[in-house]
């Protein structure tokens, strides 16, 4: 008899991955960068594979931003960005790893730097978000694209303008309850704490700026 295949249970899936992987809601950021240096390495082999482009160093980093009247959260990396079919790949299939693929594509051996390989970690983003949007430009595409998502229901993608390669994730915080404080993550110091606890070991910078307290 065939074989079936395990229908994707996207929605549970979803749900495990915002209810019980992760013990902390906060690393999720640490997911969000993670991903982000991943796109910045990528770039950087491409560029070695590319005498037309070179890599300085200088180009490359994350930012990290908040939006505290709009509650939005953003995290910006000029790596290689996404393509259409790699925003539909990448994050519309839950534990489907680009970075993995990439990985193997590249033949790259274990050890290296790029972190990814799981295919769940950007979900870690609906731990404190109800809305996210990825704006993404890769290097291999003219057009930017808008990746659009409220959860379980899926998600949307669109056309739209970005300058410069790369990918922009924007989350739009939960609103917090007494026990649940999604504020912290729009307190730019707060947000460094958090850095400095999960991601001191990235080598690109991280750039924020920090509010006079
Ligand atoms: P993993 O990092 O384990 O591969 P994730 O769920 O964290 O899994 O991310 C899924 C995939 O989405 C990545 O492998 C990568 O291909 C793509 N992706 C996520 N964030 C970015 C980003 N900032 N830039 C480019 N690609 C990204
Ligand atoms: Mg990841």
């Amino acid at each position: 008899m065939a074989k079936q295949q395990f229908e994707a249970e996207s929605k549970r899936l979803l749900d495990l991955m915002i209810n019980s992987i992760y013990s902390k809601r906060e690393v999720f950021l640490r997911e969000l960068i993670s991903n982000a240096s991943d796109a910045i390495d990528k770039m950087y082999y491409y560029a070695l594979t590319d005498d037309q482009i070179t890599f300085d160093p200088n180009d490359y980093y994350i930012r990290v931003d908040v939006d505290q009247d709009n509650r939005q959260l953003t995290v910006k990396d000029t790596g290689i960005g996404m393509t259409k079919d790699e925003l539909e790949n990448n994050l519309g299939v839950i534990a489907k790893s680009g970075s993995l693929a990439f990985k193997h594509e590249n033949e790259i051996k274990d050890g290296h730097d790029i972190i990814g390989q799981f295919g769940v970690g950007f979900y870690a983003a609906f731990m404190v978000a109800d809305q996210v949007s990825v704006t993404s430009k890769s290097v291999h595409s003219d057009t930017a694209y808008l990746w659009h998502s409220e959860g379980a229901d899926g998600y949307t993608i669109e056309p739209t303008t970005k300058d410069s390669i790369g990918t922009t994730i924007t989350l739009t915080l939960k609103e917090g309850s007494e026990d649940e404080d999604y504020d912290q993550f729009l307190d730019p110091n707060q947000l460094q704490t958090i850095i400095k606890k999960y991601s001191d070991f990235i080598r690109y910078p991280i750039k924020m700026e920090l509010t006079e307290q």
